[in-house]
Formats: C-alpha cells, sequence, structure tokens
C-alpha cells in the first residue's frame, strides 16, 4: 500500500484509529508508535504530501491545523507544561508517511534538536 493512503484510509474510518477530533478541515488522531505520553497528529482532509506543496491556495488548511493542535492541548492538559508541534518533511526531515501532518508531542519533558 503506498503509504500516504494509510492517512486517508484513517480519515475515511476505513482503517480503524483513536479519532480524537474531526472536521471538514483536518482530522486529529493518536500516534500508532507513541514517543511522548501524549502524541497525537494532526492532518489535512485533502492529500498534501510533504511541506513543500504548501501554496498560496491551501495555507489557511495549515493555519487551521495548529488551531486545532493547540485546542487539543489544552484539552488534554499538556498547555501549561508545555508540548511541542512537530512536521517533517522529507528524507533528510525524517517524514515517513508521504502525507503532510503535524505531530503534537507532550506529557513529558521532551528533548531538543538544537
Ligand atoms: P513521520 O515520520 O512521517 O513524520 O511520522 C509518521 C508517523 O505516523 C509516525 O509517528 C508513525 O508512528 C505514525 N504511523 C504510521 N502508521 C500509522 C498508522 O497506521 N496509524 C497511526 N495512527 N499512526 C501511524
Amino acid at each position: 500500500m503506498n503509504n500516504d493512503l494509510i492517512f486517508q484510509k484513517i480519515i475515511k474510518k476505513e482503517i480503524a484509529s483513536n479519532i480524537l477530533y474531526q472536521d471538514n478541515i483536518v482530522t486529529a488522531f493518536d500516534d500508532i508508535h507513541p514517543k511522548a505520553p501524549i502524541h497525537i497528529l494532526i492532518v489535512p482532509n485533502y492529500l498534501i504530501k510533504t511541506a513543500n506543496d504548501i501554496n498560496k491556495k491551501n495555507k489557511n488548511i495549515i493555519a487551521h491545523m495548529f488551531y486545532i493542535a493547540v485546542k487539543i492541548a489544552k484539552q488534554k492538559n499538556i498547555s501549561e507544561d508545555g508540548y511541542k508541534i512537530v512536521i517533517n518533511c522529507n528524507k533528510n526531515g525524517g517524514q515517513e508517511i508521504n502525507y503532510f501532518h503535524m505531530h503534537l508531542l507532550g506529557g513529558t519533558k521532551l528533548k531538543t534538536l538544537y
């Protein structure tokens, strides 16, 4: 299976996953291999492959993804202590799934890269 199809199937509820939030623009669900106590993926409902594909037409979707990520962080009570929002792009950025997504990570002190 083309790996971008995994997220498309989760959005359409053809693959079971713990969907925490969904509207007509984005879907948020638990990462299958959590790297922190809270590890949620936020994805647009239509395929944007990588950060390189953000453009004038779809840039508002990215703002909405951020808005929902922060909303979920508050609901999960990790906003005061803090969290990371991570976006990996392509090979050097460590992107494994070719479907643009944000990682919301929290619930513990997270390591920093720099
Ligand atoms: P990337 O490395 O592309 O930024 O992150 C892909 C993320 O998708 C990884 O954290 C991985 O655990 C998660 N993932 C891969 N396959 C599935 C799946 O079938 N279901 C869910 N919920 N997460 C997945």
